[in-house]
């Protein structure tokens, strides 16, 4: 869905918070970047007002944030598109993977022993091992979006 240029490494983790499937380095040159974009049809999310102008030129879907502030760049971005998603939380925030169900050997080794009397659903990424819950930062993250009308 998307590719999120450097200097946008938070609004990266919130986009894939919100359930898109997002690709975000902080390496890449602007040639491989707009390569990467015209193989797969990524929309590029950037910062950067010469890339944007390179991007638009060889036709390639550009959405351009102004703000520093992730939250602020949020809402730029969601008057231009959709952010609502049926599949929010459903993705690691971290490697963009889709999360599985978490198997019990996985939740005692991984979840503090108060949140497992209290929580019944956890998620595990299967790529870096991480397990989410509700009533972790996910939580924190879900009151963000609400405030931000997302
Ligand atoms: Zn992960």
């Amino acid at each position: 869905m998307f590719f999120v240029d450097r200097m946008l490494g938070k609004l990266a983790k919130k986009l894939r918070l919100l359930g898109f499937d997002t690709v975000y380095s902080s390496h890449m040159c602007e040639e491989e970047i707009m390569q990467l974009c015209k193989e797969t049809g990524r929309i590029l999310i950037t910062k950067d007002r010469e890339l944007l102008r390179k991007a638009v030129e060889q036709g390639i879907r550009c959405l351009y944030v102004a703000s520093d502030d992730w939250r602020q760049q949020l809402v730029e971005l969601s008057k231009k598109i959709d952010l609502k998603s049926s599949k929010r939380m459903s993705r690691c925030s971290l490697c963009n993977v889709e999360l599985i169900n978490a198997n019990e050997e996985e939740i005692k080794k991984k979840v503090p022993f108060y949140v497992q009397q209290t929580c019944k659903d956890f998620y595990l990424c299967p790529a870096c091992g991480r397990v989410y819950w509700a009533g972790s930062h996910v939580e924190h993250a879900e009151e963000t979006f609400r405030r931000l009308g997302l």
